[in-house]
């Protein structure tokens, strides 16, 4: 017992999944068949206690198995089976004017929501329906029931009942559908960013990669255009770094650039964006505006790179990194910005490293 109401926790707190539908709409069957048992008892229809004597533990069985296995589609076929029965049943017994029939309607639609692998199988549970419904029309319409009740509020109230309890039906099976649907698709975004990621971020840095860069670039080429004002892009190069793997070894060199990669992310603004250009090369590029702040950017950065303090192999290093700037002109194309910040980075390299050039 502790153990079931243990499972039943479960599927409730697991968030609203497959199993939690199928179960409380097992659960609500099962309910329903209770009342109606009281109601049959009350009305003295003996047939029709059986039947729900029958139906209620039924249900039962179908909740504890929904909370157990995932095999939802056999259950399911059960259940429409039984809806079936039942109403034929209930209309043997009682006469059409009790709304038994209304069942056939529902039970129509269910199947197609049961995820069967034969596309024809609900086809023809539904047509069975649809055909019990129009066969009994033909023959039960003036039946004269065994236990028909004479009261018409009484008659009236069953029909009501049955309607209810049928369009209960409809509507959780419907809305189980779009639960699915948005299930499907959150299931599927997820899946697309984590793709989108894979492709855009370096592994290594986490930095966003070079094709990334690209597309950003394209974007804030496209603004600085339309509004004529400039934008920057910078190119920065680890000064050294051939000696530092071939001293420390290759890890301590991604450890370098990690470290070095964070720095980036923290000064460049939120709207700027930074990547892993090649091996040990990064470069941010800052949305179209009049200001410097690339140079100060920049400036910021290999400041905080060259006091930030390494210990590889136990031995304390400092690491520097020069930085090309370059202000990209609204009627330029993207890629001679690129060059020009390419020719001061080495134009840095060549007069002695750990600087910002943008002249
Ligand atoms: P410079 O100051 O002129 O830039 O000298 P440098 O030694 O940094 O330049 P060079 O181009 O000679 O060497 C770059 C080195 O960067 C060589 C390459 O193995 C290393 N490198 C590139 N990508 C990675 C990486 O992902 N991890 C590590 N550890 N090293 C890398
Ligand atoms: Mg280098
Ligand atoms: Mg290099």
């Amino acid at each position: 017992m502790k153990k079931l109401r243990k499972e039943i926790d479960f599927a409730i707190n697991d968030h609203l999944n497959e199993r939690t539908v199928y179960s409380i709409g097992s659960l609500t069957l099962m309910l329903g068949h209770v009342i109606y048992l009281a109601i049959f008892l009350v009305l003295n229809v003996w047939p029709m206690v059986w039947f729900n004597l029958f139906s209620v533990p039924f249900y039962a069985v179908m909740f504890v198995i929904n909370l157990k296995k995932t095999n939802y589609t056999q259950i399911l076929m059960l259940e429409t089976f039984e809806i079936m029965l039942h109403a034929l049943a209930g209309m043997y017994f009682m006469g059409w004017e009790a709304g038994f029939m209304i069942f056939y309607v529902c039970d129509a639609t269910i199947p197609f929501f049961g995820g069967f692998r034969k596309k024809a199988i609900p086809l023809i549970i539904s047509f069975t329906n649809i055909g019990l419904f129009v066969l009994l029309r033909h023959t039960m319409y003036d039946w004269a029931a065994p236990f028909h009740i004479n009261d018409p509020g009484i008659m009236k109230a069953l029909y009501l009942y049955n309607a209810l309890a049928a369009f209960l039906i409809a509507v959780y099976i419907s809305s189980y559908y779009i639960f699915i649907k948005e299930k499907m698709t959150a299931n599927m975004r997820r899946k697309n960013e984590h793709l989108q990621k894979l492709a855009t971020i370096d592994p290594l840095t986490e930095l966003f990669n070079r094709r990334a860069m690209m597309e950003y670039i394209k974007l804030i080429e496209k603004k600085a255009h339309a509004e004529h004002i400039n934008y920057n892009i910078c190119i920065a190069d680890i000064d050294d770094f051939k000696k530092i793997n071939d001293t420390y070894g290759h890890d301590a060199g991604d450890e370098v650039l990690r470290v070095i990669s964070k720095i980036f992310v923290d000064v460049v603004p939120t709207e700027g964006y930074v990547c892993r250009w090649g091996g040990e090369e990064i470069m941010f590029a800052l949305p179209p505006s009049d200001s410097d702040m690339a140079i100060f950017v920049a400036e910021k950065v290999r400041m905080k790179i060259a006091e930030q303090e390494f210990e590889l192999d136990g031995q304390k290093i400092h690491v520097t990194m020069t930085f090309g700037v370059c202000r990209v002109r609204p009627d330029e194309n993207y890629d001679s910005g690129i060059s020009r910040a390419d020719k001061r980075l080495y134009e840095g390299k060549r007069t002695g490293k750990n600087k910002v050039v943008a002249v």
